[in-house]
């Protein structure tokens, strides 16, 4: 808020464990970002060079918020709890894997398209839902015309374009 010490993230979200992970990534974000906010970098400048390390530092905190010595620590967890660790890196696995296709296919893919290659307005909604079937085996129940833009629903898209 102040270019300095005041930092605040506006999330909507739910008192819960898969919550408490998103929560800790975005404050990755935001204490990446302070590393560089110091009055020698101009405030234009106070962005990654690259998305794809940001988005692995804030991955970075939100793993570590997951930590059992962490969240004992911050009193979210008994201490000594027994955790089954197989079930425990099962977890961590799916969440991150998941996130591979769309991250590495029909994000960036979409926005290759739109940037470089000039994807017509009214295809929009179209080559997004191609790329979701083609990365994500994921397809609408049904059709959704171009008068939509869903792609411009997630704010790796809309705030943070490569
Ligand atoms: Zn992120």
């Amino acid at each position: 808020m102040d270019n300095a010490d005041d930092v605040r993230s506006l999330m909507n979200v739910e008192l819960n464990t898969r919550w408490w992970g998103t929560v800790l990534h975005e404050l990755g974000h935001i204490y990446y970002y302070k590393t560089y906010s110091t009055p020698e970098v101009p405030i234009i400048l106070r962005g990654g060079a690259n998305r794809a390390y940001h988005e692995a530092m804030g991955t970075l905190i939100g793993m570590a918020s997951m930590q059992q010595p962490f969240l004992e620590g911050v009193g979210l967890m008994p201490k000594n709890t027994e955790v089954d660790e197989t079930q425990a890196l099962l977890k961590e696995a799916l969440d991150y894997i998941v996130l591979i296709p769309w991250g590495a296919g029909v994000m960036t893919e979409f926005e290759h398209d739109l940037y470089s290659k000039n994807l017509p307005l009214d295809e929009f909604n179209k080559r997004w839902w191609e790329l979701k079937k083609q990365y994500q085996g994921i397809v609408l129940p049904a059709d959704r015309g171009e008068e939509y833009c869903d792609a411009a629903s997630k704010t790796h898209i809309n705030n943070d374009a490569a």
